[in-house]
């Protein structure tokens, strides 16, 4: 059976060209895209995964010849039109928000160009303006050319490792050596990572700080977790189980925890200066 696979075009920044991108999610993969608040976040961290990164900053770009292509500027006037537009739109929504267009018109206004999650709540004039403008300035930069997301994230020169739809930049294995070491370190305690943000959710809820509907709570709560499970599982007392059990050697203990051998000596001096003090 033919594998139906999806093509998109896309920009690559470094070398200025338009490259075909083929979509080959397998089911790991859709079953996280689809949970609403979870897709965005790195499996093991708070940080976003470098494919909603790269969502997050569309581009406009000109298309040249042979596939090469160039990022449109973002010009004063572009600034200037979008400011306009912007203003418009926010009169008209203050006008609204007292009733000139009919009853609904305010809410209309907010399903269609307002990201609801996102404004937490806030529907005032100034939150409507915020989320407007980002969003009349790109569309002003979107007339000036072609809209289209980029293949790889500001400062990613090396091969052609795809955007991770799992990790952030610094837990993508395939990324650089220091986050295959970083994902290498935390596969190993993602169970554990897991029962913190359980647990942190339950306090949260209980004390009723953050409620679940906002992504910054999502945020938070990861970054709570990630921080107890480092004081808990910091390499350095790790390193200090292993040389007490007595069981394996300095490149072993570096090779099983994912560290170089000269963080193991390190943390082993470390411990040594510790003993003494
Ligand atoms: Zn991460």
């Amino acid at each position: 059976m033919k594998k139906s696979m999806k093509m998109q075009d896309a920009f690559d920044p470094y070398l200025e060209r338009m490259v075909s991108q083929s979509e080959t999610s397998s089911r790991r993969i859709k079953a996280k895209l689809s949970d609403s608040y979870a897709w965005c976040f790195c499996e093991f961290c708070e940080k976003p995964t470098e494919y909603s990164a790269i969502l997050e900053a569309p581009k406009v770009v000109k298309r040249l010849q042979r596939r090469n292509a160039k990022v449109v500027s973002q010009r004063e006037t572009i600034y200037v039109a979008a400011q306009e537009r912007a203003d418009a739109l926010v009169l008209r929504y203050e006008q609204a928000c007292e009733g000139k267009f009919g009853p609904y018109e305010a809410a209309r206004m907010l399903m269609h160009y307002c990201d609801i999650p996102e404004m937490q709540g806030d529907r005032s004039v100034d939150g409507f303006r915020e989320q407007i403008e980002r969003k009349m300035l790109f569309a002003e930069w979107a007339r000036h050319g072609e809209p289209v997301w980029t293949t790889r994230l500001l400062g990613q020169t090396d091969g052609d490792a795809k955007p991770s739809k799992l990790y952030c930049e610094t837990h993508n294995p395939r990324r650089s050596d220091d986050a295959r070491r970083a994902y290498q370190r935390d596969r190993r305690f993602i169970l554990e990572y897991h029962d913190f943000i359980e647990k942190i959710w339950s306090q949260v809820i209980n004390a009723g700080s953050h409620p679940t509907w906002d992504i910054e709570s999502h945020a938070h709560v990861r970054r709570e977790a990630r921080r107890q499970l480092q004081a808990l599982k910091s390499p350095t007392s790790m390193i200090g189980d292993f040389l007490t059990q007595g069981t394996m050697n300095q490149a072993e203990i570096a090779r099983h925890l994912g560290v170089s051998r000269q963080a193991v000596s390190a943390a082993i001096r470390r411990r040594a200066k510790k003993s003494v003090e």
